[in-house]
């Protein structure tokens, strides 16, 4: 879902990337990139699936080999036979336009060409400057054409994280910028996906588009030994993201909703109150109680060993009964 945007967009010319606009009006675009051999085509299929499944609007690829555009139109097949609308963006190199000339099929399945900055003209990489804040405002002096940030070679976990997100804060702040990718180096057997869910989140806490409902945890302190709450907070978390592929369709404005999960009765019960849904867990010495809060009154006193679940089961029944509409059959 888009936002007002709390910033004054740059103006920049509409462009459609299939079913997708970018720039304009429409909402800052979250996109990604596979890191498979795209000539292996069910890798690369499986990873585009999973990225579209995790919120990317648009995923490229690198189109790099004669074996790799004979694939794409393959990819791109597959794809459409899983249900996967995705639009793919081919990344191409210096060979781009003899490998788009020789395989029509592969011009015809991407929704977009991109050339790799690295590979313009000199030969010599640019990235960095690309990347640099000073380049992206000229860029959006001089141009009404939709611009996509990115800071290539971020780096790895929090690192690549706060040096993207420093960055690309500033100019969406700017109101600069119409697709964003945060290129994270994955940790050896991570998952390609953190990509997009770190793109949502930047989105998400500038104000800029909702996309999961937000959980708000108390950093956790002396006042509370176990890490129960940390758990909670955590499991909460992946389940509210789990469902959001379903419930965007049957609840829309659930994205919207704010669950807390908060260590102690200090500040528990007033930071839950301001919730949509929150719970208060107990801290140390205190009664091993829960109080839980929906729309700001206490409702229930959650006690015992399933104090999750049924904290779950809770936030389930409110996602239902808040955000459903009449002829709505989903989903748990
Ligand atoms: S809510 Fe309680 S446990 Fe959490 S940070 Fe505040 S005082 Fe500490």
């Amino acid at each position: 879902m888009s936002l007002p945007s709390p910033y004054q967009r740059h103006r920049t010319v509409a462009v459609r990337i299939g079913p997708i606009t970018v720039g304009g009006d429409s909402p800052v675009v979250v996109q990604s990139m596979t890191n498979t051999d795209t000539a292996d085509i069910q890798a690369t299929v499986t990873q585009v699936a999973q990225l579209a499944q995790a919120g990317s609007e648009l995923v490229r690829i690198t189109v790099n080999t004669e074996e790799a555009a004979a694939a794409v139109p393959h990819i791109r097949e597959r794809l459409d036979r899983q249900g996967c609308a995705v639009p793919l963006i081919g990344d191409f190199h210096f060979n781009g336009h003899k490998l788009l000339a020789k395989h029509p099929a592969c011009a015809e399945a991407l929704a977009k060409y991109r050339i790799n900055p690295g590979n313009v003209g000199r030969g010599k990489k640019r990235d960095e400057q690309f990347a640099t804040i000073a380049v992206y405002r000229e860029l959006a002096g001089r141009s009404d054409h939709a611009l996509h940030l990115g800071l290539t070679e971020a780096g790895m976990g929090s690192k690549g994280i706060v040096a993207s997100t420093a960055a690309l804060a500033v100019l969406l702040q700017e109101g600069i910028g119409d697709t964003i990718r945060i290129s994270l180096t994955p940790e050896p057997g991570g998952s390609r996906s953190r990509e997009v869910l770190v793109a949502q989140e930047i989105l998400q806490s500038m104000g800029l588009r909702s996309f999961t409902p937000a959980v708000v945890a108390c950093p956790g302190c002396g006042r509370t030994s176990s890490d129960y709450f940390q758990h909670l907070a955590q499991d909460i978390q992946a389940y509210l993201r789990e469902q959001m592929p379903a419930w965007h369709e049957h609840f829309p404005g659930v994205e919207n909703m704010t669950v807390a999960v908060m260590g102690c009765v200090v500040n528990g019960p007033g930071e839950s109150k301001h919730a949509n849904i929150g719970i208060s867990l107990p801290g140390t010495g205190e009664r091993p109680v829960a109080p839980v809060y929906v729309d700001g009154e206490k409702t229930v006193t959650l006690k015992g060993e399933r104090i999750a679940e049924e904290f779950q089961a809770l936030v389930t029944e409110y996602v239902h009964r808040t955000y459903g509409q009449a002829d709505d059959e989903a989903t748990g």
